[in-house]
């Protein structure tokens, strides 16, 4: 086999392919069920499976479902849509509950050799006595329990003898370690929890730190992969796997978080504006999380190769939410239909149509797409162009409609404004129009040159919009305002009423996006009331430097 490595991961896994320390890569996807998966999950999604598919390994999905109180089914089911959705494939689905009583045998053999004891410390005590940076901790006075007390000791925890919290399993390795992590960690707690697979069976739990390395080592994952702030945990990773005694232990490899300016990539903060109804649910189209993105109607290719283009790294950075954008808008370019929609309709008669004439043009569904098909829309004598389309005072520049002046109707002809009627504030309020006959494309009077191209739709074939325009959910930090709570933006969501799209709109089924034409990126969420609603995914305009 020969593979170009990527990155500083694939370096590793193609020096273990070539000197024969694994012949098949094996990787973990490992999240706790306690939140929807957020931005940040699909970097390591797109490591760990990105790695099966180029080195044709395998990548299990296994749930880390050791804390019951905060865990839940309705995690793992989204997070199992939601990695689908990115369109992974896991090999098997696990559950660190499913080896709940493995891991129990191997915190006995811990004890049995000597390595493992049952402490009488609270969380408390055994915090301060955990010892400092500085300062070595100070062996628990239960640290020497014999070999039989603490097996029996151990089998009464699990047989709920004692309150929860009153003892721990933990670990016997040093206590003047210069790894905090590494002096005497809690291994195993008593918990009185039910948990959502496992019930009522178990009043002990493992920690974290302990059943990691074991589900590994288990399932036989060669390379496990985890973001930096585990790199101080691998010590206690590889002391976990050499007193298990595992042959071929798996190996842990660190790199940076991605985390993205003025995003939050947080389980438990995104939780709480769910809680608070700060939005409408965890896959509101303004969530980070990967439903909050699939609702809004970013393709799953495009959060892809914003992963791809982020790239691995062994240092935390910021990544720039415009580079998202950019992959979005990149993506939808090339697959999106156009459409035409008026935001803001100012309506236009055309004094040279008759009332019931109705004129047809092709236009094609996606001029950057090859394969793209074509659809018709219909110019009536009663039309909608975009308000800020005419201008009675037109500023300097102005490339649009003015009075006495041209513009070209999108895919038809040349329109010549004839009169304007005010309404009582002054402002227009329709536009007397005549379209120049032969002006469409083809036509003898094509050339005709105008100042500008505008969308517009007809008044009486048209589908009613709401257009739902999305802003970040935070403004951006300041010195004094760090906190999240404080950086909730009011303006986040703005609903536009009474907008007039094309009739091609209602042909798509839900879900569907479209570019609107000079609008933006929107995707059909459905109708209500007769109304089709539609989210913005992505402005027109790119604000990512590259
Ligand atoms: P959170 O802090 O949001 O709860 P977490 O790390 O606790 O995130 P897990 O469910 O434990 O969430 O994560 C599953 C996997 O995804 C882990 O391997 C974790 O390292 C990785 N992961 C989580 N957040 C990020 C991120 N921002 N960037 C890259 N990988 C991440
Ligand atoms: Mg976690």
């Amino acid at each position: 086999m020969n593979f170009e490595p990527s990155n500083f991961i694939e370096d590793i896994i193609v020096k273990d392919l070539e000197s024969g320390k694994h012949n098949l890569i094996y990787t973990r996807f490992p999240p706790e069920p306690n939140g929807y998966l957020h931005v940040g999950h699909s970097k390591s999604l797109c490591i760990n499976f990105g790695i099966k598919e180029k080195f044709h390994g395998k990548c299990n999905l296994r749930f880390d479902d050791t804390n019951p109180t905060k865990e839940d089914v309705e995690y793992v089911e989204s997070i199992k849509e939601d990695i689908k959705w990115l369109g992974f494939e896991w090999d098997k689905e696990l559950y660190a509950s499913d080896y709940f009583e493995q891991t129990y045998d191997f915190a006995v053999k811990l004890i049995e050799k000597g390595v493992a004891y049952v402490c009488d410390y609270n969380a408390d005590q055994i915090r301060e006595t955990r010892g400092t940076l500085k300062e070595p901790g100070q062996e628990s006075p239960y640290r020497n329990r014999s070999v039989e007390e603490n097996l029996r000791l151990f089998r009464e925890m699990r047989e709920g003898k004692y309150a929860d919290g009153s003892k721990v399993l933990r670990a016997k390795i040093d206590m003047a370690s210069p790894n905090m992590n590494m002096r005497d960690p809690v291994i195993y707690r008593i918990l009185r929890a039910h948990h959502h697979r496992t019930g009522d069976k178990w009043c002990v739990y493992p920690m974290y730190d302990f059943a990691h390395p074991l589900g590994d080592a288990l399932d036989g994952v060669t390379h496990s992969i985890c973001t930096l702030e585990f790199e101080d945990h691998r010590p206690l990773y590889d002391w976990v796997c050499e007193q298990c005694e595992f042959e071929n232990p798996p190996r842990q490899i660190e790199f940076a978080r991605l985390n993205i300016k003025n995003t939050i990539m947080s389980k438990r903060y995104l939780k709480k504006l769910v809680e608070n109804g700060n939005v409408d649910g965890w896959n509101d189209p303004r969530m980070p999380t990967l439903s909050g993105m699939r609702e809004r109607g970013y393709p799953a290719p495009a959060v892809k190769e914003f992963c791809a283009r982020v790239g691995v790294a062994k240092a935390n950075g910021e990544v720039d939410p415009a580079l998202l954008e950019f992959c979005v808008r990149e993506y939808l370019n090339a697959n999106a239909d156009r459409a035409m929609v008026v935001e803001k309709p100012l309506k236009v008669v055309i004094d040279n149509m008759a009332d019931d004439e109705e004129q047809l043009f092709s236009v094609v569904d996606n001029p950057n797409n090859e394969n793209s098909g074509t659809h018709n829309v219909v110019l009536t004598k009663e039309i909608y162009i975009e308000e800020t389309d005419f201008a009675l005072v037109p500023p300097p520049k102005y490339k649009r409609l003015v009075e006495g002046g041209m513009i070209r109707l999108k895919g038809s002809y040349i329109l010549k404004h004839v009169s304007t009627e005010l309404d009582e504030n002054g402002a227009p309020k329709l536009l007397h129009c005549e379209y120049i006959e032969d002006s469409a494309q083809g036509g003898v009077n094509a050339g005709i040159k105008v100042k500008g191209v505008v969308q517009w739709v007809s008044a009486n074939k048209c589908v009613d919009c709401e257009l739902y325009k999305y802003e970040s959910l935070l403004v951006d930090a300041t010195d004094e305002v760090t906190d999240f709570n404080d950086r909730l933006n009011p303006n986040s969501l703005e609903v536009v009423k009474g907008a007039k799209g094309e009739l091609y709109l209602d042909e798509g089924e839900v879900g569907k996006s479209y570019q609107f034409m000079r609008v933006a990126y929107y995707k059909y969420a459905g109708k209500k009331d007769g109304v089709s609603r539609f989210y913005r995914i992505v402005s027109l305009k790119d604000t990512f430097n590259k």
